[in-house]
């Protein structure tokens, strides 16, 4: 998350001080008033179901076994049902046809809030240079990572009555689901896909 050393406004340095209930980085000058309040961004996150499958897709930044839900940025003026078309659209050229809420997910890990989506698509599947692969994962055959769009998946999964596996990443192992063992409130990271 970005780290702001000078006011936007005035360019004053800025310096933590109490605002409602909390240290945030906030103007030296008392006149100016501006404060970084640093509050999470939401994020659209989309289980995509393909021709009776789950697209799962590899940022080309990532790791090689490492594959995840599409997600983007609101931009200014749509709709979250609106935003998760227009990415979907953008990273896969497929074309959205049903989005229908999933849930709302914390992600404090990076200070978002993951807002998910279930998609049923159709079109024929070209990748934006942002996406290096995809799979196509039934989902029976899912197998999911135990935090952020994870949970998504999860309780997508558990409402069509398939089964719910979470996987430990260091042993590879499957795992209980982590909010029934620890409770709500762990912080996020990403969904991850392991063949
Ligand atoms: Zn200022």
């Amino acid at each position: 998350m970005a780290v702001y050393r000078y006011c936007p406004q005035c360019g004053s340095p800025l310096e933590l001080l109490p605002h409602s209930g909390r240290e945030r980085d906030a103007c030296i000058q008392p006149e100016c008033g501006f404060v970084h309040w640093n509050n999470p961004l939401p994020v659209l996150a989309a289980v995509v179901e393909y021709e009776g499958k789950l697209l799962l897709a590899r940022n080309a930044a990532w790791p090689e076994k490492m594959f995840a839900l599409v997600t983007g940025f609101m931009e200014r003026d749509e709709t979250p049902e609106q935003g998760v078309a227009r990415e979907l659209k953008e990273e896969t050229n497929l074309d959205a046809h049903s989005v229908s809420l999933i849930g709302v997910y914390e992600f404090m890990r990076k200070n978002e809030l993951i807002i998910a989506y279930h998609v049923q698509a159709s079109g024929t599947i070209a990748l934006s240079e942002e996406l290096a692969d995809y799979k196509l994962v039934a989902p029976e055959d899912m197998r999911i990572w135990s935090a952020g769009t994870g949970f998504a998946v999860a309780d997508w999964l558990a409402s069509r009555g398939h089964p719910v596996r979470f996987f430990d990443r260091q042993t590879g192992e499957d795992i209980p689901d982590p909010r029934r063992r620890e409770g709500l409130g762990q912080p996020g990271i990403s969904l991850q896909y392991r063949p």
